[in-house]
């Protein structure tokens, strides 16, 4: 049972690095992620390479993770096609010890980036500096949700979105 503080998805937290109005647009509902081959890709592959594990565990909705260990202490793995997108990545996943920690009370868990393309791995773990951005970033995604619509802005990521169509179809908000 959440304590209804928390109600922001870990895909939100990633989209806030990727583009505003993307995290706009799924926010109101307006999903098309379903349509795009590179998300597709991007399970076909953690399917592939950690067949051992117990994939896919979601928790109360809102955070999503894609598969976990446990050890002595909880890891919990994400898997991840490249480093083109790090950051969003790195957030997202601490948003997850966040909000094992403040909706869970599990305190210990250990964050895990996979890159099994490139064979590289991150470990993350939460911190006073870093609870502290994640609750800045909650306060700003929370103020991105109560206004208009971003105007979209061309990033890298506009042409693998699947909302590429519809950010076009009015591009007199590009600049
Ligand atoms: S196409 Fe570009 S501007 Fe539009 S939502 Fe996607 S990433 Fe954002």
């Amino acid at each position: 049972m959440t304590s209804n503080i928390l109600q922001i998805k870990g895909t939100q937290i990633n989209y806030y690095f990727i583009c505003k109005t993307k995290l706009w647009l799924f926010s109101h509902h307006i999903q098309m992620e379903q349509e795009s081959e590179l998300v597709s890709l991007g399970k076909i592959l953690h399917k592939d390479s950690y067949k051992r594990d117990k994939k896919d565990r979601t928790i109360d909705n809102l955070i999503s993770f894609d598969f976990v260990r446990k050890g002595e202490t909880l890891e919990i793995h994400e898997v991840k096609k490249s480093k083109k997108m790090s950051k969003a990545h790195h957030y997202q996943l601490l948003y997850y010890l966040y909000y094992l920690k403040n909706e869970k009370g599990i305190n210990d868990a250990v964050g895990i980036i996979d890159y099994p393309k490139i064979r590289r791995r991150e470990t993350l773990k939460l911190d006073e500096r870093n609870e502290k951005e994640i609750k800045n970033i909650i306060k700003r995604i929370g103020n991105i949700l109560s206004d208009e619509m971003p105007t979209p802005q061309k990033v890298p990521a506009c042409l693998k979105c699947a909302y590429y169509e519809f950010a076009l179809s009015d591009m007199r908000r590009f600049k």
